[in-house]
């Protein structure tokens, strides 16, 4: 689980001094770890603000942001961090999730299938999100 990449990523990155990888890490951690969050493929594609637990409070939030390295926390910063959008590890460039290839065509380039085994290669796969259902063709 990450955040996807946005200008509210990346400006509080520099703000703390980290790369948007490091602050993406590290408030998922701090996130999960604090049990206001937890790691659901039903999350993938959704704001931060949208997968807190109901019972979250705004000093769980405010610690959050103060162990990322903001000590003089502003309305701004929980607006930003609240807006950001979770996703999963995985290929879907919307939301993150685990695709599967479910069509591809192929091009012969080797073997004969008597004395050695035919070989092929995929010319294009199209792949579906299992995830939020988005499709994507990826060209060889
Ligand atoms: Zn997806």
């Amino acid at each position: 689980m990450r955040i996807q990449e946005s200008k509210e990523l990346s400006s509080m990155a520099k703000f703390v001094n980290m790369t948007e990888d490091q602050l993406s890490e590290t408030l998922i951690n701090e996130l999960v770890s604090r049990e206001l969050i937890c790691d659901d493929e039903a999350n993938y594609g959704s704001e931060l603000l949208d997968c807190l637990e109901p019972d979250t409070s705004v000093s769980d939030v405010v610690n959050v942001l103060n162990n990322v390295g903001i000590k003089d926390v502003k309305s701004k910063h929980i607006n930003h961090l609240l807006s950001m959008i979770i996703i999963g590890d995985g290929e879907c460039p919307d939301c993150g999730g685990e695709m599967e290839t479910i069509d591809a065509d192929y091009r012969y380039t080797g073997g004969d299938g008597y004395l050695t085994p035919l070989e092929y290669e995929s010319i294009w796969e199209e792949k579906v999100c299992r995830n939020c259902g988005k499709k994507i063709i990826i060209e060889k």
